[in-house]
């Protein structure tokens, strides 16, 4: 299953601000805020899928 990181946009919690780590299938709808602040997050490109670029 891959993980994404997602990170606050703009000021976050301590939880978010540096980016936090979810396990999500392709299925699963992107997250758009904080579980913990609910502030705005974005997905951030990750080694993983860094990997699948040619
Ligand atoms: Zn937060």
């Amino acid at each position: 299953m891959p993980t994404y990181i997602y990170k606050a946009l703009d000021k976050g919690c301590e939880y978010c601000k540096d980016g936090f780590e979810v396990k999500q299938t392709l299925a699963d709808k992107p997250i758009e805020k904080c579980p913990k602040c609910g502030a705005a997050v974005r997905k951030v490109p990750t080694a993983f899928t860094f990997q699948m670029k040619p």
